[in-house]
Formats: C-alpha cells, sequence, structure tokens
C-alpha cells in the first residue's frame, strides 16, 4: 500500500501496454499514496490513479482516516504536484457546483464513470479520477446506530419479472443481491438487511426494479417467548490448570463474529478465569472473512500463544460454512479431537456477482470438514435459516449457534456468565438472550424448534412432477396469450412425451427440460407481458409481505418506443416512471392481442423478431431430435433441449445471448447429425 503505480515505472519502457489504471484509496492517499502519484507524475507516465475517497479505511474495520482531507484539498494537492488531467464522480454532482476547482478538472455523475474511464486511458501522462463515494457499508452500519442519514427508500426485484441474467450484480457488484430459487428457475431478491442503499443495482437493463419510496421492510414475528421449554444445564467441560480451552469462531463481516467471541471471553472473565483473543478481518468490511482465535485458561501463564496453532482448536464455531470450510479455519481441527458447528445457510459471495449460475459447494464442504474433524465431531445445523424465522433478524444466527454448541457442552463457560455478559454488550439484549435460548433447545429437540419456526412461513408451490409442470405452463400461455397459443405447447410436449417413452425407454430428463425452456422461449417477456405481470396481482402479492407503511412506487424502464439511444454508452438508458405507470400497464397488458400482428407497435424490434424466430426454430430442433431419439444420444438431446436456459435479460443483454445461444446451437446440432463424433452415454 502507498506504492500503487510505482511498478509501471519500471515496466513502462519495456511493454506495448500504452496506458494503466491503478486503485488507490483516501487512506493509503493520505499517508503515502500521494508520492506514488508525485513519483508517477516525474516520470511522465502514462498512468491514471482512481482514487476512492469514501472517508473510511474499510480493508481493515471502517476506522476514521486519520487527518481526513476534503475534495477541495485533495485536487489542490494533485494540481500542485502537476497533475493536468481529473475528473470528480460523484453521486451526488450536485454537491460541488459552487466549489472553485481548477480548470484541469471536471465533475460528472457516477453513471459517467464508464465514459470518464474510455476518455481518460486515451491520455498520455498522470491522471486522476476521484470517485467521491462514502463507503457503503460503513454507512449501513452507522444508520443502523442512527448515526448517518437514512434515505426512505428501498429496491425491490419483482421476481416474476427478473430473468435472472445477473446484469444487476454486473453493474452492481453488490451482495445484498441474492438468488431466489422459483418455480421459473433462480431469480433474484433483494436482501434488505445488508442493502447498503447506494442503488446501483437499479441500473441493471431490465424492468424488474422498483423503488419504494416511504415504506418500511416488514419485520418477521419473532416466536413468542413462552414457547421456549425449560432447558436442562449441559455437562460442560470445566477448565483445568494447564489444560487452555481454545476456540475457533469463524464467519463474515458484519454478522457478529467478533461480538461472540467478546460475549464468550467475557463470560470466562466474569467466572475468575483468564482469556486471549485476537481478530482477523482482513476484508470484513467487504463481506469477507472474520475469525476470531480465543483462549480460556485458569490463569495467564495457561494461555501460551494468541493464536491457534495447527490442530489445536478444542471447538470451532462455524458461523460461516464457507470460511469453515477454507484452509486457515481447516487448519485448527485436529481429528477426534476438534468439535465443529457448521452454519449450514449458502451465504452468498463476491463470485455470484459475476457468476449467476454459481452453485454453492455444499457436498464438498462437509466432505472436507468431516475429514479433518471426523464425522462425529462435526455438527450441522441450519442456524441462520431458524434463527431469522424465530427471531425476525438473520443478525441472531450467531448467538444461536453459541447456544447450540453451549448445549452440546462444548462450551466451558456458564449460562448464567454468558447472558451476564450478553447484557453487559447492551445491544439488542432480549433479541441476543432469545437467540442464546433457541440454539440451546435446537440442540435438545431440532423437530420441535424446526416446528415453531416453520408454523408461520407460506411454503411457495413449485410445481415437480413433468405433468404438473405441464399444466401449470399450459395455464400460464393462456393468460400469457391465449387458449391457441398454449394448445401449441401442449401439443409440442405431448409428442416429446410419447417419443421420449418409446425410443427411449426407462430415461427421462427430455420432457421436463422441453417443458421449461419451450415455455421460456414462448413466454418472452415483451412490452405486454412486463405489463401482464405486473397487474396480475402477483406484483402485489409479492410486495405485501416485504413491505408496510404508507409508501409509493418508483418504476425504472427503458421502453424502446420512447429512449433514445445514450451516444456516450451506446445503449439505452432507464428512466424513472411514477405510480401511474400501474393503470398505464393495465391497459398496456389488455392488448396482448396485438402481439406479433402487424398492429403491434414493438414488434418490429429486432429483439422481438429474433424472440419468435427463436420459438419456431425450437419447435423444429425439437422435432428433429424426436426423429432420430434413442438411448444412446438422449443425453445429449436433454443437453441441446435445455439451450435456452443461456437466454436470459433484457435488450443488450439478451441479443448478446442470442448470439451465445445460437452458435451453441450449431455446435449441439453439428454433434447431433454427426453421431460417430457423440461419446457413448454412461450406461
Ligand atoms: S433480470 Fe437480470 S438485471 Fe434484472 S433483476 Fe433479474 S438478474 Fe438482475
Amino acid at each position: 500500500m502507498g506504492g500503487e503505480g510505482a511498478m509501471w515505472i519500471g515496466q513502462h519502457p519495456f511493454t506495448e501496454e500504452k496506458h494503466v489504471f491503478a486503485n488507490m484509496g483516501d487512506g493509503t492517499y493520505y499517508h503515502s499514496g500521494f508520492m506514488a502519484i508525485r513519483a508517477a507524475v516525474a516520470a511522465n507516465l502514462p498512468i491514471t490513479y482512481k482514487l476512492l475517497v469514501n472517508g473510511f479505511v474499510s480493508m481493515t474495520g471502517g476506522q476514521a482516516i486519520e487527518g481526513e482531507l476534503s475534495i477541495d484539498q485533495i485536487v489542490s494537492e494533485l494540481d500542485a504536484e502537476g497533475v493536468r488531467k481529473m475528473a470528480l464522480v460523484s453521486d451526488e454532482p450536485e454537491k460541488f457546483s459552487d466549489h472553485e476547482f481548477p480548470n484541469s478538472l471536471t465533475v460528472h455523475e457516477r453513471t459517467q464513470l464508464e465514459v470518464v474511464q474510455r476518455d481518460f486511458r486515451d491520455y498520455n501522462n498522470v491522471s486522476v479520477i476521484i470517485y467521491e463515494q462514502p463507503c457503503a457499508t460503513e454507512r449501513r452500519r452507522l444508520r443502523k446506530r442512527g448515526q448517518w442519514h437514512d434515505p426512505d427508500k428501498r429496491a425491490f426485484i419483482h421476481p416474476t419479472v427478473c430473468e435472472g441474467c445477473g446484469d444487476c450484480g454486473t453493474v452492481s457488484n453488490c451482495m445484498a443481491i441474492e438468488p431466489l430459487e422459483t418455480e421459473f428457475g433462480r431469480k433474484r431478491q433483494i436482501n434488505q438487511s445488508s442493502c447498503n442503499k447506494d442503488f446501483s443495482c437499479v441500473e441493471g437493463f431490465c424492468p424488474s426494479f422498483v423503488t419504494i419510496l416511504g415504506g418500511r421492510p416488514k419485520r418477521l414475528e419473532a416466536a413468542p417467548r413462552q414457547l421456549l421449554a425449560a432447558i436442562p444445564e449441559p455437562d460442560r467441560p470445566t477448565l483445568k490448570p494447564g489444560e487452555p480451552y481454545s476456540v475457533l469462531i469463524a464467519g463474515v463481516g458484519g454478522t457478529g463474529v467478533v461480538t461472540i467471541g467478546a460475549m464468550l471471553t467475557m463470560g470466562a472473565h466474569i467466572e475468575g478465569n483468564h482469556f486471549s483473543s485476537i481478530d482477523q478481518f482482513g476484508m470484513a468490511q467487504k463481506g469477507g472473512a472474520v475469525t476470531s482465535h480465543l483462549r480460556l485458561a485458569t490463569t495467564a501463564e495457561d494461555i501460551g500463544a494468541v493464536k491457534l496453532n495447527a490442530g489445536s482448536a478444542d471447538l470451532v464455531l462455524g458461523c460461516d460454512s464457507l470460511v469453515t470450510g477454507d484452509d486457515l479455519a481447516m487448519s485448527v481441527m485436529a481429528e477426534g479431537k476438534t468439535d465443529v458447528i457448521v452454519n449450514t445457510h449458502e451465504q452468498i459471495t463476491g463470485h455470484f456477482t459475476r457468476d449467476p449460475d454459481l452453485k454453492f459447494p455444499v457436498d464438498q464442504l462437509a466432505d472436507r470438514l468431516v475429514s479433518a474433524a471426523g464425522k462425529s465431531k462435526v455438527h450441522f445445523v441450519d442456524a441462520t435459516r431458524l434463527a431469522t424465522r424465530l427471531l425476525g433478524d438473520s443478525i441472531a444466527s450467531n448467538l444461536f449457534i453459541l447456544g447450540y454448541a453451549y448445549q452440546l457442552g462444548l462450551i466451558p463457560v456458564g449460562s448464567t456468565a454468558i447472558e451476564k455478559a450478553i447484557e453487559m454488550n447492551g445491544v439488542a439484549i432480549p433479541l441476543n438472550k432469545d437467540a442464546f435460548a433457541w440454539g440451546r433447545q435446537a440442540a435438545v429437540n431440532m423437530e420441535n424448534v424446526n416446528e415453531v419456526a416453520e408454523r408461520a412461513v407460506v411454503a411457495r408451490e413449485i410445481p415437480q412432477s413433468v405433468d404438473e409442470i405441464v399444466a401449470h405452463r399450459t395455464q400460464e400461455l393462456t393468460a400469457y396469450q391465449d387458449a391457441a397459443y398454449a394448445a401449441r405447447y401442449k401439443t409440442l410436449l405431448n409428442k416429446v412425451k410419447q417419443a421420449e417413452a418409446s425410443n427411449a425407454q426407462g430415461m427421462e430428463g427430455l420432457t421436463e427440460t422441453v417443458a421449461r425452456y419451450a415455455y421460456k422461449l414462448m413466454a418472452y417477456k415483451d412490452e405486454y407481458e412486463v405489463a401482464r405481470l405486473y397487474t396480475d396481482g402477483r406484483f402485489c402479492n409479492q410486495l405485501a409481505p416485504a413491505f408496510e407503511g404508507d409508501f409509493e412506487l418508483q418504476f425504472h424502464l427503458a421502453p424502446p418506443l420512447f429512449t433514445k439511444i445514450n451516444p456516450e454508452t451506446g445503449l439505452r438508458d432507464k428512466t424513472t416512471y411514477g405510480a401511474w405507470m400501474l393503470p398505464a400497464m393495465k391497459l398496456l397488458a389488455k392488448m396482448k392481442g396485438l402481439r406479433g400482428t402487424m398492429l403491434d407497435p414493438f414488434g418490429y424490434s429486432a429483439e422481438r423478431k429474433t424472440e419468435r424466430r427463436m420459438i419456431g426454430e425450437y419447435e423444429a430442433m425439437v422435432e428433429e431430435i424426436l426423429s432420430g431419439l434413442t438411448h444412446g444420444n438422449h443425453a445429449l438431446a436433454v443437453e441441446i433441449a435445455s439451450l435456452p436456459e443461456g437466454l436470459r435479460g433484457y435488450g443488450h443483454v439478451k441479443e448478446r445471448h442470442f448470439a451465445e445461444v445460437d452458435a451453441e446451437k450449431n455446435h449441439l446440432m453439428g454433434l447431433w447429425r454427426n453421431p460417430q463424433q457423440v461419446a457413448p452415454a454412461a450406461e
């Protein structure tokens, strides 16, 4: 840190590369980064520094920046250093309208960042883009404590309109966008607890985003306390002279990992014992891994090294399964010695913003942990689901895990001392005590705890069998267009079902695949369909349990007939529309009869034409597959039939996918038509 871009001084004369970007935070800039920029200016380097001014040292836990510099001071300093091209990019550029900046600096709105970067990469000397935005995670924390302005606004994704393309994750890089598994496949939802409210996700190119002005996310009702049964005290390990007890807590930043470590060690202190504790949270501020190393002992001399060494842990509290299955946490486990409690919740990671199909490695993680600690020593518990449903807030998960471990007899501190430590912590005392108690109860009677947790949950009905899927989609297509359109789908599915039963007896998968993807193509989301999905009751049904209060809605759309192409990005910009959009959509939905006819004003776009072409091509492709279907090529047939899975999103996002799917189709159909190239199916 502080030497950003310095290597480029040496590399530049020996490479074809004409220009580079270097990232730097304001904390680094202040303590030493400005010297790297000075060196780059002295060397006349073609480099652009992207200076993030967010007001906190985000990488190491959100500390304040010492000797904080204002934007004006930074700009003056850079100007004095000889930087002759600068841009200031901000969420609120209007804040700077009366500032006196040098002529070498231009001010831009955040959405212009890409355009600014393209311009700066052609500049042949040192330039600086100052990106002004307070650290989003720190803002969220301060808001929870009432120390930062909390805009009366929330973003919501209408799951039925969402196509699961992942563009919102790409443009925002935000981990509050989580997968939502639905009857139509994987969609997106916004985790309102971890949302930083920077609203960059709304720029995702689709009509699924709605902003809620004035409403509050509805909190789940906590289960009544009286349902907590009396819990017997477990046999606990006792601390003995010369035998420290070592605990590793492994989780992610912002979920209270350090807090439960503090409660446990404070409990030990209350009982007159000694402890040491050290926390590692390099990237915790970004939802990264956090580990707390704790040692509890009867004397200070017994503690020894503060950090747990290889194989020394008596207990690992795995608040996050990925962090628990990581090399660092695994290294302190020893087979037969270490007990491991693992929260099985699939906590989304940063990779999901780049890979919309990312699957959580559930089985691999379980295998790794069992191989490190031994089968009887690893205890899996779905703490986040249970704590959220029982207590109304996922933040209770880690105390739940502590309670679970306590009741299994793995914590050498008494419950009275732990509860006293919870009180001394002074935050959410009843919630934390209840979480600890529900965790204990889960260890005694999981069936009962599960039953209480599931009482208030309305299960999403997802069609399971092939017949259910076909019936459900047929009904949807009738509403999408009409009975004749749905009958076309049904006829195709009947053919597939018969052919699979007679030509590939005993094999399955093709009918279900065609049921899903013929529907996906036929129900392409044009203007009429998006309007229908917002006004057929589903939108209100999904919004009602999520928000409460007197709120207004805003829609973020880019209707092709009413939006121009942005000359700088080459894409259509989204525009914000008020609640009047709902009645307008109601009207539009009723005009679905125009779809695909000469009177359809939307039907002439390249996107709509391709969507219609693809339906016919898919039907023809399925017919071709059925005519040559055998046991040997069944697997390839299923692969071909699932090609539309890759067709997701709207506008330019979908257009990109059209080309990819077409190329893959040509490849797979080549294999189909030349059977000698197809590897035989496994017996
Ligand atoms: S359609 Fe794509 S961009 Fe829109 S919410 Fe769904 S995943 Fe995000």
